[in-house]
């Protein structure tokens, strides 16, 4: 137990510093053994604010994940319709005619950028919808990618909670500026939310140390860890899709590269994910003799009840996967 005191102690200090409603309690692991993906932060209501008089505000998101940060900000205020369906590839995705009903009847739309949902722009433009559009990363710092498409950054940003802050901010403000009533009860869950981002941090920072920094290596399905790794110090050594967006392909000279890297390096684990197929991800495993982990949920929620329908149920999810992988 006594690994857990400094974390608590930290977690002490959270508590201090947001607001008395975003209690936050860690529940450890059973034992280390434990296998299973139970999340690990204990979530209490955020503060629920007052209804708005006139009935919520319609919300489209592009993604699941962004719907559920529009969720958490904007609580009964909101009534939030997400375009990407759970498990779906945001890479890839066509709208469909439905999607764009739903966009020409929104409130505001909110969309994530950085070239992840770029499909929006035509959705908003076929609706013909005069709603205002939201672009949550706006103002955060991304990492720099070398791929021409991404010159403006890698898209994959909420795989740090820190960054995830910024995004929050940013629903919080575009939402008060389409329903100025609501923005004390947009700022007092946003506040409340970031301190579960913060706690979430930290007690992912506390799982991490669990995995000997030498092994603290990850192989991914298509690049969308960098952030993650970053954060908590891993080293991405290679990607089965050699991209940040899943329509890449890779070479014969990639799969027969990744294979020597993955033997050389010492890789254990293969992380394929719940947007694409794992067919590749499986027979480069079998060919470097690891094993494959599925699913991490990478660039869309999975559906209710998965445990990763949430965004903190993302992270958690994910962190266990790789940790007891890893460790
Ligand atoms: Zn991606």
């Amino acid at each position: 137990m006594i690994r857990w005191r400094p974390f608590i102690a930290v977690l002490a200090l959270a508590l201090v510093l947001v607001s008395p409603a975003s209690a936050v309690q860690v529940t450890p692991q059973a034992s280390p053994a434990d296998s299973s993906v139970a999340p690990f932060l204990q979530i209490n209501p955020l503060p629920e604010g007052d209804p708005r008089p006139d009935g919520p505000l319609s919300v489209a998101a592009t993604t699941g994940i962004v719907a559920d940060l529009v969720r958490q900000a904007g609580g009964q205020r909101v009534d939030v319709i997400t375009i990407l369906p759970a498990n779906a590839d945001p890479h890839d995705f066509e709208p469909s005619p439905e999607d764009v009903v739903a966009v020409e009847d929104a409130d505001i739309v909110v969309t994530y950028g950085l070239r992840l949902d770029e499909w929006a722009e035509d959705l908003v433009a076929n609706s013909g919808s005069d709603a205002p559009v939201s672009v949550i990363s706006e103002g955060v710092q991304p990492l720099a990618a070398d791929e021409d498409e991404f010159e403006a950054g890698d898209p994959h940003a909420w795989f740090d909670p820190t960054r995830v802050q910024t995004m929050v901010d940013n629903i919080a403000a575009s939402l008060s500026e389409v329903d100025p009533d609501g923005a004390p009860t947009y700022q007092a869950r946003a506040a409340a939310y970031k301190g579960y981002l913060t706690a979430l941090d930290v007690a992912i920072q506390d799982r991490v140390a669990q995995i000997p920094i030498e092994r603290r290596k990850l192989v991914t399905n298509h690049d969308a860890l960098s952030y993650f790794a970053e954060r908590y110090g891993f080293e991405v050594v290679g990607t089965v899709i050699p991209s940040l967006d899943t329509r890449a392909e890779a070479s014969a000279r990639d799969v027969a590269e990744l294979v020597d890297v993955i033997e050389r390096e010492g890789v254990s684990a293969i992380f394929a994910e719940n947007t694409t197929s794992p067919n590749l991800a499986e027979e480069l495993a079998a060919q470097a003799g690891v094993t494959v982990v599925d699913d991490l949920y990478t660039d869309s929620l999975g559906e209710p009840g998965s445990g990763a329908d949430t965004y903190l149920g993302l992270m958690q999810t994910d962190t266990v996967l790789i940790v007891n992988a890893l460790r």
